[in-house]
C-alpha cells in the first residue's frame, strides 16, 4: 500500500494508471475510519476489480467547517486508519495537508471554490451555510488529483451524495458516483466518526435517531400523513431521549430535496439531533 501526501505526486500516479487503462476507484474520507467507510472501500474494489486501483483519501477538510464547528477537535488516528486500509487491500492512501490542498490560503491567495446553488440550500445547508461549498470544492479538487473512474459515497450523508452527483453532472466530471447503504451499529445507530464524542448515556440514547426513522415509516405505512403532523409526533417521540435536542427533521423528495407537505411511502426523511455539543444526522427512505 502506498501512502501519498503530495498533490502533484498523487496526480502523476493517477495519470500513469489512466494512460495504462487501469481503472481507479476512489473513497474520499475525513479519516477516523469505521466499518461504514470500509464498506465503501469494499464497494470500490468490487467496481474496479482486482486489477484496478483503490484510492482512499484521508483529509479533514477545513473549508467545510464553520469557525464555530469541531475542526480542531475532529477525531484523528492516522496510524489506525492506515492499518484498516492495509487490511482492506487499499492500494493508495492519499493524505494531503492543508498546504497541498489550499496553497496560499493562509496568506489569502487561495480564491477558487465550487458552489452548487440549489440542493445545498436546504437541511444541512440551511443550518451549516459554508458546509457544502467546502465539500464540493474539496471533492472537485480530489477528483482532479485522483482521476477516478468511480467514486463511492455513503447514504449516511444523503444530501452530500445528491449534491456531488449534481456537481458531477453539471461540471462534466468523467466519474461515476455510487451511493452505498448506511452501515449501522447492532442497535441501529448509524456509524459515524462523531459517535466517539458521545458519553455512555448519550450513546445509549443516540439510537433514538434510528427509532425516529422507524416510527415515521410505521406512521405512514397505511396512509399518507401531513409533514406538519409527523413533525409534531416525532418531536414528542424524541422526548423519550431526554438528552436529545432536535435540530431539524425534514420530509422531502429524494430527487429535488424539496420538502413535501404530504408524507407517503417513497418520501425521504432526514434529521439532525444534538447530544450536548455533538450533532448526529441520519436519514432513510420511508
Ligand atoms: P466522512 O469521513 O464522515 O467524511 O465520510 C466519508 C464517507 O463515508 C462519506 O461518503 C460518508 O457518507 C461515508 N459514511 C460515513 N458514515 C457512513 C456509514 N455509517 N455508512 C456508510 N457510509 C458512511
Amino acid at each position: 500500500m502506498r501512502i501519498v501526501s503530495r498533490a502533484a505526486a498523487m496526480q502523476q500516479l493517477a495519470l500513469r494508471w489512466k494512460r495504462a487503462g487501469v481503472k481507479i476507484g476512489f473513497v474520499p474520507t475525513m479519516g477516523y475510519l469505521h466499518d461504514g467507510h470500509l464498506s465503501l472501500v469494499r464497494e470500490a474494489r468490487k467496481r474496479v476489480g482486482k486489477n484496478g486501483i483503490v484510492v482512499v483519501s484521508i483529509y479533514v477538510n477545513p473549508t467545510q467547517f464553520a469557525p464555530t464547528e469541531d475542526l480542531s477537535k475532529y477525531p484523528r488516528d492516522l496510524k489506525r486508519d492506515l492499518k484498516l486500509c492495509r487490511d482492506e487491500g487499499v492500494d493508495v492512501v492519499f493524505t494531503p495537508g492543508d498546504a497541498e490542498m489550499y496553497p496560499g490560503k493562509a496568506e489569502g491567495k487561495y480564491s477558487t471554490y465550487v458552489v452548487e446553488e440549489n440542493l445545498g440550500r436546504v437541511m444541512e445547508g440551511a443550518v451549516r451555510p459554508v458546509h457544502f461549498r467546502g465539500v464540493t470544492t474539496v471533492v472537485a479538487k480530489l477528483f482532479n488529483l485522483v482521476l477516478p473512474d468511480v467514486s463511492i459515497f455513503g447514504q449516511k450523508d444523503f444530501q452530500q451524495a445528491a449534491i456531488i452527483k449534481r456537481m458531477v453532472m453539471d461540471l462534466n466530471f468523467p466519474v461515476q458516483i455510487i451511493v452505498a447503504p448506511t452501515r449501522r451499529e447492532p442497535d441501529g445507530l448509524a456509524m459515524s466518526s462523531r459517535n466517539k464524542y458521545l458519553d455512555a448515556e448519550q450513546r445509549a440514547q443516540a439510537v433514538i435517531l434510528f427509532h425516529a426513522l422507524q416510527a415515521a415509516k410505521n406512521a405512514i405505512a397505511k396512509k399518507p400523513v401531513t409533514a406538519a403532523r409527523l413533525k409534531k409526533d416525532l418531536q414528542a417521540f424524541l422526548t423519550a431521549a431526554p438528552l436529545a435536542r432536535l435540530d431539524y427533521v425534514e420530509f422531502f423528495d429524494p430527487e429535488t430535496l424539496q420538502p413535501v407537505a404530504q408524507v407517503k411511502r417513497g418520501a425521504h426523511m432526514a434529521l439532525a439531533v444534538y447530544f450536548g455539543k455533538t450533532r448526529l444526522i441520519d436519514n432513510a427512505k420511508l
